[in-house]
Parts: structure tokens; C-alpha cells; sequence
């Protein structure tokens, strides 16, 4: 891969740097895997392939409350059938010896075995029963409201493959096999390294001219929920010194993720001291806002390499390059392929102007209908506003040609 020294700056388009970024993570391996209980499993990435352990549905399933019946018996109808029996969910229909013949039908719920003989189910608000009999008053075809054993899955045959993120759907295909633990990859350690002079750590009060490091933490809850171990270092000053001591440890990990000292200010030290480890720099920007100083690259010590990113320490600066550059590489790193970014569409409220050049992401609200989504930008000061991204749902995504936008136009959001 291409790579340059922190001598020779290289500023790559949004789209060129998240390319990069894929292919640098395609060439990752994941962490190795556990058993975990289906709970503990959610949002990691199943390291296993998931295979039904019997024909899905396992008998032939009625998917309505109504009669079992032969539909050439009630292809003129109305036809009038006699009552046989009835078959409740759970019912063992070889138990019972149920068998329709021809003109007999036989009460059925949802969720139940059709009988045999039955080759389809008549809706309850299509018949009329009397006792032992019952009037049917609309035909049906072969198979209706049936579904057919093993039409989901047949037994042995794949239903949920290694590789796919764990969510509600993925536990549910577990439980429904059998399976109360799954093998899942164990979440990549990334090391979260706030850089500042200025930074006081959560639990202590911060002096006049002191802010609370809220970075670490709004990192470490994006890494979680990404599927990574998110391990906080203690704040490094801005001395090449301690610097260099807390990267060493953050090397460490599988993903070192440092924030703040990348811009061009005489303390922003990160970039020369990870040059002093012989670091290799995939990037050393993205022509995006905020978020354009971001730094790509890795760090090799003895046989370990170990991949890094420097974050811009504006808080929104931060939360954006986390999302558009580091979590592919937590999606490999934790057995997952990249997940494409979540955009959408959504009709722009009101009109805005801004500048070409960059690619922007514009804090916003996701708001309006399912047939028609609108979207308004989140009045800012500027990417060190912590308050109006925490009033946001998503960004809208300026792309660096436009300059004017108009009330109603369709734009591009990325979701959070
Ligand atoms: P820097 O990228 O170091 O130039 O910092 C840019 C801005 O982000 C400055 O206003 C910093 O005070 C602020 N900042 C840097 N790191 C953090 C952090 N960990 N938490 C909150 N704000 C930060
Ligand atoms: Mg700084």
C-alpha cells in the first residue's frame, strides 16, 4: 500500500480516503473467536455458520385461524363440508389420526400442522359453521395459507452465515434451533488516546481555562457499539515525551485511535512523534469538514502492526472521521466486512449556502413521513458544538461541488 513519511502531506477526497481505508481493512484478520450467551453476543459478528438442525417449518404450518380443506372441494363454492376435528397449535395431527377426505374439512388455528389430506386453509371470515358443518363461501387454491415443511429452511442448510453482525434477527434463529450460546469474535481492543494540555480527565474539575476530556468517551461508546473493547489511556500533554510513552502502550492494542495534536498547531506533536516509531502514513488528510486533518497509518514494533488513526480533537471532528474512516476497520477486525455507510435521501427544509472544496457533514434532524423524509440542519458554531450534534440524528452530506441549496431539494444524509 502506498504510504508517505509525516514530511510529505497526503490529502485525498472523501471518497478516496474511505476507498483506501476498505482496502487497508480487507487485509485484516479477525480476533479469534468465543462462545458467548445470545445476549452477550449482540452487535458482535457470528463466527460460525448457523444451520437448521430440522426442516423449517418442520410440518406443513397454517398461517390463518379458518378450516382445513381439499381446495377441489371448494373450487365451486360456496360449498358446504363436514366437521371432522379441530387442530390447535402444538396438536400432534399423527396423534390424533386426522385424515380429510373428500367433502370434510377440519377447524384449524394458526400456527398449526394441516392434517393430512388438507391441501389448503380457508380464512375464518370466509366461512360460515353450523354446528358440524360448515359453509364455505370463497374457493382456494392448492397450498394457501399453508406453509410448506422445509420451505424456509431444510434441515442441515444454512440459515444465518459466519461473518454476519449478531442482532435481534440473528438471536432469533439461534433460539430457534436450540442454540443458547453461539461462537461469536471476540471484540479488537482499540486504545482511545486523548491528547491536550488543556484536558482534564471526567472525574476531576476542570480549572478556568481547562475542558473536560469528553472525547475519550463519546469514542469509546462509538468503538462499543461498533463491536470493539474500547480501553481509555490516561490524556497525554502535549510533550513529545509523554506522547511517545502512552502510543507505546496504545500499540498495543489491535486500533489505537488518538485525538487531538493533528492540526497544524506548534504543540499538535502527534504526527512527528509517530513519525519517530517509523510509522507508515496511509493519509495524512481528507478534504472533508470537519474532520480534515485525519491521519491514517501504522506502526510497526518487532512483528506487530498496528494500524492508527489521528482523530481531530474538535468533538464533532472526532465523532464523524470515528464513523466515516475507523469503524470499517473494527468491522474486520471483528470478522465483519465493511459496512457500507448509511446514507439516505430526504428533502432539504430550508435553503443554506456554503463553500466548494470540501466534502461536508452538516449536523441535522431526520424528521417528516416514510413517504416523505425531511431533513434540517442543526444551527452550529462549528464542529466544537457537542450541543448541536447531541441535537442531531444525522449529517447532511454536501458534496465539495455544490455551493447553494434550495427548500425541498432531495440531499444526501448519513445516519449516526
Ligand atoms: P486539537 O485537535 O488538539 O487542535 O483540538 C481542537 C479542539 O478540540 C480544541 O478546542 C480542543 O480543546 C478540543 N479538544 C481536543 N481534544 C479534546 C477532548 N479529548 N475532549 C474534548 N475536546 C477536545
Ligand atoms: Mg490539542
Amino acid at each position: 500500500m502506498a504510504s508517505t513519511t509525516a514530511t510529505e502531506p497526503k490529502l485525498l477526497s472523501f471518497t478516496g480516503a474511505r476507498r483506501i481505508v476498505e482496502e487497508y481493512a480487507a487485509e485484516l484478520s479477525p480476533t479469534e473467536p468465543e462462545m458467548l450467551s445470545l445476549l452477550d453476543a449482540v452487535g458482535l459478528v457470528l463466527a460460525e455458520d448457523l444451520r437448521a438442525e430440522r426442516d423449517f417449518p418442520p410440518f406443513p404450518r397454517s398461517t390463518r385461524d379458518g378450516y382445513a380443506v381439499r381446495a377441489t372441494d371448494v373450487a365451486a363454492a360456496p360449498a358446504r363440508l363436514r366437521l371432522i376435528g379441530e387442530v390447535r397449535a402444538g396438536a400432534s395431527v399423527e396423534e390424533s389420526g386426522l385424515n380429510i377426505g373428500k367433502g370434510e374439512a377440519a377447524e384449524i388455528m394458526t400456527g398449526a400442522p394441516v392434517p393430512s389430506g388438507a391441501d389448503a386453509v380457508v380464512m375464518v371470515e370466509y366461512a360460515d359453521q353450523i354446528e358440524s358443518w360448515v359453509t364455505v363461501r370463497r374457493a382456494v387454491k392448492a397450498g394457501e395459507n399453508i406453509v410448506a415443511a422445509g420451505s424456509e429452511a431444510r434441515q442441515r442448510s444454512l440459515m444465518v452465515g459466519r461473518g454476519t453482525r449478531v442482532t435481534h434477527t440473528t438471536v432469533a434463529v439461534a433460539a430457534a434451533i436450540g442454540r443458547s450460546e453461539i461462537a461469536a469474535y471476540r471484540r479488537p481492543r482499540v486504545a482511545i488516546l486523548a491528547t491536550g494540555d488543556e484536558l482534564v480527565d471526567i472525574n476531576l474539575l476542570p480549572g478556568p481555562n481547562q475542558i473536560r476530556n469528553s472525547n475519550s468517551y463519546s469514542l469509546a461508546a462509538q468503538v462499543y457499539a461498533a463491536g470493539g473493547d474500547p480501553q481509555i489511556l490516561p490524556v497525554a500533554r502535549d510533550s513529545a515525551d509523554e506522547l511517545a510513552l502512552l502510543l507505546r502502550k496504545g500499540f498495543e492494542a489491535d486500533l489505537l485511535l488518538i485525538t487531538g495534536g493533528v492540526s497544524a498547531g506548534k504543540y499538535d506533536l502527534v504526527e512527528q512523534v509517530l513519525a519517530s516509531f517509523e510509522a507508515q502514513f496511509v493519509f495524512t488528510g481528507a478534504r472533508i469538514q470537519p474532520g480534515k486533518p485525519v491521519v491514517f497509518g501504522s506502526v510497526s514494533i518487532r512483528e506487530k502492526t498496528t494500524p492508527f488513526f489521528g482523530l481531530p480533537g474538535n468533538p464533532v471532528s472526532t465523532m464523524v472521521t470515528f464513523q466515516l474512516f475507523a469503524r470499517p476497520l473494527i468491522d474486520v477486525l471483528s470478522g465483519a466486512k465493511p459496512q457500507p455507510l448509511p446514507f439516505a435521501t430526504a428533502a432539504l427544509k430550508s435553503p443554506f449556502t456554503t463553500k466548494t472544496g470540501l466534502t461536508r457533514f452538516l449536523p441535522a434532524t431526520l424528521g417528516g413521513t416514510y413517504e416523505q423524509p425531511e431533513v434540517k440542519l442543526v444551527r452550529w458554531q462549528g464542529s466544537g458544538d457537542l450541543m448541536a450534534v447531541s441535537r442531531s440524528n444525522c449529517y447532511i452530506v454536501v458534496p465539495p461541488d455544490r455551493e447553494q441549496f434550495s427548500a425541498g431539494e432531495s440531499v444526501a444524509v448519513l445516519l449516526f
